[in-house]
This record gives C-alpha cells, structure tokens and sequence, in this order.
C-alpha cells in the first residue's frame, strides 16, 4: 500500500527522491545534486532519526542545535555560486553536513562552531569521509575569522539579527556571501553580491527558520 511504502524503499531510492524532490524545487546545479547524492546524511543525523536522514526536513543534533533541511542546503549551496578554486568560510559547522558538500564543491573550507561537542563530532566525521580540505575552528563565528580573510564566499547557517558587517568585510571585493537574516523564529535568506568597489548586491531569496547566531562561545560542552 502506497502509506507503507516509505518504510519498505532502500536507502538508495530514497535518496533518489530526495533529490528529485530538490531538482523539482529549484535546485538545478549538477556540481551542487551531485555534491548532496554523495554526501551520506545519515552520517551526520543522531541515531534516533537515522531513518529519517533522507527525509527532506531539518532534524535535532546534539546541542540543541539542527542540521538544515536539504532543500535548504541546496538553495543555499547553489546562491554561493562556489568555484572549485575558492577558499570558503562556514560560520556553524553543527553536524559537519553542509561543510562536506561545501568541500566537495570548494579548494578549502574554514569553517567555526560555537559548541565544542559537535566540533569534534564534525571533525571525526570529516575524517571518515577522508576529507582533506576542511579546517575547523572552535569559537565565535560572528567575528568571523580575520586570520584567513579575505574569503571568496562566506556561507552562514545561524540566524544574524542583522547585516553580518564583520563577515562583510571579510569577504573579497567580488564575493558571495549567503545567510539567514532576522530576530524572530523566521528570518529571510540573503545573498550579498560584492560589486568589486565596496558595496554590495542584496537579494531576498526566502523565508527560512534557523536556529541563531549567539554570541561568544557555549560555556557547556
Ligand atoms: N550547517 C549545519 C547547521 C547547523 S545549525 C549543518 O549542516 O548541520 C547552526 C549552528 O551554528 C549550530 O551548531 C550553532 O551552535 C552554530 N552557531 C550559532 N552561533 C554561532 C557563532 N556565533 N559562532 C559559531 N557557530 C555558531
């Protein structure tokens, strides 16, 4: 009976689904479908929700934290616009998922996450896929990481009350940045355009619920 099939599908025709259902809804980038069908999400999911990894709904990881809604990510990862020569900045790594496809699409991604739970979570998880190219670091994000700046696209997964003026500025004269903007439960997904001068580009993409960008590190682990 088609109510049961769900439970009875492989892993494979699941994710086959999924991907048709992000195709459906606008996520049309070859290089970014293929970064998603390669990268195993139930890698990155609690074992309670496993069978539920290619689901296309967020889902709690430890922390309190999520791991985005694959529609999400791929809308996400698509606006980046990432070129294989780019060096990207991740502010919440969380579960590790969107930096594994960020990596895959990416020359290298730094990316910074506030609970040092789910950095070395992350981190073990990226050594298990054999990733080479991901630096992680355990602190505040919304500082961004001046070290390394300028990036050539800077990709946010928590919510920033407002304009994210110091990761702007971390951004190279012609780079993307994308990240939900917003105070309340719902915010609006923004792509900032550099225009090589200064200034940028804004783009209202949609509405989008994140969990927020906080401030300082997490005192617990
Ligand atoms: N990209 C993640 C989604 C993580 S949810 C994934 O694919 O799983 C957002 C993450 O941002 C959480 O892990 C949260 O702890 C982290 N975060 C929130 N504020 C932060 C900050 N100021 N600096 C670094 N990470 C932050």
């Amino acid at each position: 009976m088609a109510q049961h099939q769900d439970d009875e599908d492989t892993p494979e025709t699941r994710l086959a689904r999924l991907i048709l259902a992000l195709r459906s809804q606008g996520v049309s980038d070859p290089a970014v479908l293929n970064a998603i069908e390669t990268t195993p999400r139930p890698l990155f999911t609690q074992d309670l929700f496993k069978d539920r990894a290619f689901e296309d709904s967020a889902l709690p990881i430890a922390c309190g934290q999520t791991i985005s809604q694959p529609f999400i990510v791929g809308l996400m990862t698509q606006a980046l616009q990432v070129d294989k020569r780019d060096r990207v900045l991740e502010i919440g790594t969380g579960s590790g998922y969107q930096t594994t496809i960020l990596s895959k699409l990416s020359r290298l991604v730094y990316t910074v996450e506030r609970y040092r739970t789910l950095m070395r979570e992350a981190e073990a998880r990226f050594k298990s896929l054999g990733l080479t190219n991901v630096i992680t670091r355990f602190g505040d994000g919304g500082a961004g990481w001046p070290e390394q700046a300028p990036f050539d696209k800077i990709m946010v997964t928590a919510a920033a009350p407002g304009e994210p003026k110091a990761l702007l500025d971390q951004l190279k004269p012609n780079g993307v940045l994308v990240a939900p903007i917003g105070k309340g439960p719902v915010q609006t997904l923004k792509r900032y355009t550099g225009d090589g001068a200064g200034g940028f580009t804004v783009e209202a993409m949609t509405d989008v619920r994140f969990v927020p960008l906080l401030d300082g590190v997490a005192k617990e682990l």
